[in-house]
């Protein structure tokens, strides 16, 4: 059976709750009338926001106000998100900006947060507004520095920086949403995570994945681990845990 305190959250608030996590944010999107209520929601959540409808512009933009979160579109009318992205991330003035892409495909979603490119998250159109704000308050909290870069259980390392999985020191290859899955269970190890918290702290709000899908890519993320993988313990019913008193 499951104690009440595995269940329920902890009710204290987190360390930049709010104010805390203000930011200078860059809002690249063509189309006007997103664009507009991104601005005007993420200006009314306390943040400092510029907004480009084109890449090129987004650059430039970026060069004076400094974004320490851009907010980007994938397909742009000049240049294509991801080339936007590279860009920032050469950029010695740029590359410390958290980056969450915005795409409409979510087949492309595994590409994009592709870590070859850098993004630090993804939101898959449609998304509310809510959940953006959500999603953008979360990746400033992460980047005000609690992450630890490497995580280890029993034989498992993980080492977010390189985005590189061992196990008793053999490489294991995980799609960008094996990495997060695992990541996020790490983080939250010996705490139940239903598969809804997990679909929308890994996958995003995606409205057409289902909760089955979660079901899937625990089930790969365990063979790929090989005996490591027995820490994910299933829990009937509810959804998954990483056990530390399971590792190998
Ligand atoms: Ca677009």
């Amino acid at each position: 059976m499951l104690s009440v305190t595995e269940l329920s959250p902890t009710t204290k608030k987190p360390a930049c709750y709010e104010k805390a996590c203000m930011a200078r944010v860059l809002v690249v999107e063509d189309e006007a009338d997103l664009r507009e209520v991104l601005e005007y929601n993420l200006g009314q959540a306390g943040h400092r926001v510029r907004s480009a409808p084109s890449g090129s512009e987004a650059l430039r933009i970026a060069a004076e106000h400094k974004p320490e979160l851009v907010l980007l579109d994938l397909m742009l009318p000049d240049m294509s998100g991801t080339e936007v992205c590279r860009a920032i991330r050469k950029d010695p003035q740029l590359r410390e900006a958290r980056i969450i892409m915005v795409t409409a495909k979510s087949e492309e979603i595994d590409r994009v947060v592709g870590f070859e490119l850098g993004a630090d998250d993804y939101v898959a159109k449609p998304f509310s507004v809510r959940e953006l704000l959500l999603r953008v308050q979360a990746v400033l909290r992460r980047a005000q520095g609690s992450e630890t870069p490497v995580l280890e259980l029993g034989s498992i390392r993980v080492d977010r920086v390189a985005h590189r999985v061992t196990v008793n020191g053999q490489e294991v290859q995980l799609t960008s949403l094996e990495f997060k899955l695992l990541v996020t269970l790490l983080e939250r190890k010996n705490r139940v995570q239903t598969r809804g918290t997990l679909l929308t702290d890994v996958w995003g709000f995606v409205a057409d994945i289902e909760s089955r899908t979660v079901d899937t890519h625990v089930k790969r993320l365990r063979e790929k681990l090989g005996a490591a993988g027995q820490c994910i313990e299933t829990v009937r019913g509810v959804g998954y845990r990483l056990v530390d008193s399971n590792a190998a």
